[in-house]
């Protein structure tokens, strides 16, 4: 499609109440899914990030990084096992987890970033304590009955350095941080970024959070694309999560909505990373995509 000077123009300046709204504002966004492994959205991805940078917003990148360590534990001959959506984490799985986030996936956005020309500043868990973290129990719900099961190394947010990022941003970084947390004894563990993100987002009293996955947002039956829902609230996502309809590393995301609400962000998005530019979509339209948990 050709669009004419006019038509440009008539773009650029739609977008201007969207910019005017979020100029100064912090944005945090979860990278995961597809987004982050199709080369072609990554560079959509790292394309709409630097828009929004540039506009003014104060981007904050949480990255996941679940199909790249399932691969490396492959190698090594370790299969991946998965409760509640979390992964099974033993001694040998975190140290993996740990040296693909953090030594790959992380210095690749950060690079991606930096050659765009953002001034983007990788940090795991343990710079500056950035995520202090302990033991994360799995809840498991089955049969209408709730468990808590040991799952190894896999954390829970204990508490953020809220000023390294805060220092970052004010000198116009963006902080695109690995979700490795840091324990009482030094011990690594891998927390899920969907809540990696959320206590960010909330830590940093952040505008919104955006969760980039694989799917077009949450569904009333996940295999019935007419059941999709646009917006949810705080008392209906939980009751989806207890009766299983919502499943999976679902809950993990619904969870991060819940727990960056009530820890005073914004507004919460879980949007289809699949498509091209879906950032953009949800910041400079009214439209807007996926799906929406509200207070
Ligand atoms: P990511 O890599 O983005 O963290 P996950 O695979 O961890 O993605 O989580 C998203 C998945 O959750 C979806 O692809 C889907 O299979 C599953 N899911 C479970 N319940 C629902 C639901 N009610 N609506 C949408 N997706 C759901
Ligand atoms: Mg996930």
């Amino acid at each position: 499609m050709e669009f004419s000077p006019k038509d440009k123009a008539a773009i650029l300046i739609e977008a201007l109440p969207y910019i005017q709204e979020f100029y100064g504002k912090t944005i945090v966004i979860k990278y995961g899914g597809n987004a982050m492994i199709n080369d072609d959205l990554k560079e959509k991805v790292i394309e709409d990030i630097t828009l929004m940078k540039y506009v003014g917003m104060r981007p904050v990148i949480v990255h996941g990084g679940g199909p790249d360590i399932t691969e490396f534990l492959h190698k090594v001959g370790k299969e991946s096992k998965f409760v509640s959506g979390l992964r099974v984490t033993d001694a040998e799985t975190v140290q993996i987890a740990e040296m693909v986030l953090v030594g790959k996936i992380n210095t690749e956005i950060v690079s991606l970033l930096n050659n765009r020309g953002i001034r983007a500043v990788g940090l795991s868990g343990k710079d500056a304590n950035l995520i202090r973290a302990r033991k994360k129990l799995a809840t498991v719900h089955e049969n209408g009955k709730v468990s808590q099961v040991d799952i190894g190394y896999v954390g829970e947010v204990e508490k953020i350095n809220v000023d390294i990022l805060n220092d970052l941003l004010d000198q116009d970084y963006i902080p695109v941080i690995a979700p490795i947390g840091s324990g009482k004894d030094r011990e690594s563990y891998n927390i899920n970024a969907d809540y990696v993100a959320a206590e960010v987002a909330g830590a940093l009293n952040a505008e919104k959070l955006l969760l980039l996955t694989d799917i077009e947002g949450i569904y009333g039956d996940y295999h019935d694309k007419s059941t999709f829902i646009s917006t949810l609230t705080q008392s209906e996502a939980k009751a989806m999560i207890k009766d299983g309809t919502i499943a999976g590393g679902m809950i993990p995301k619904v969870e991060a909505c819940l727990c960056a609400l009530a820890a005073g962000a914004g507004k919460t998005h879980i949007i289809d990373g699949r498509l091209d530019h879906s950032l953009i979509l949800e910041v400079f339209t009214s439209q807007g995509i996926g799906t929406e948990v509200i207070k």
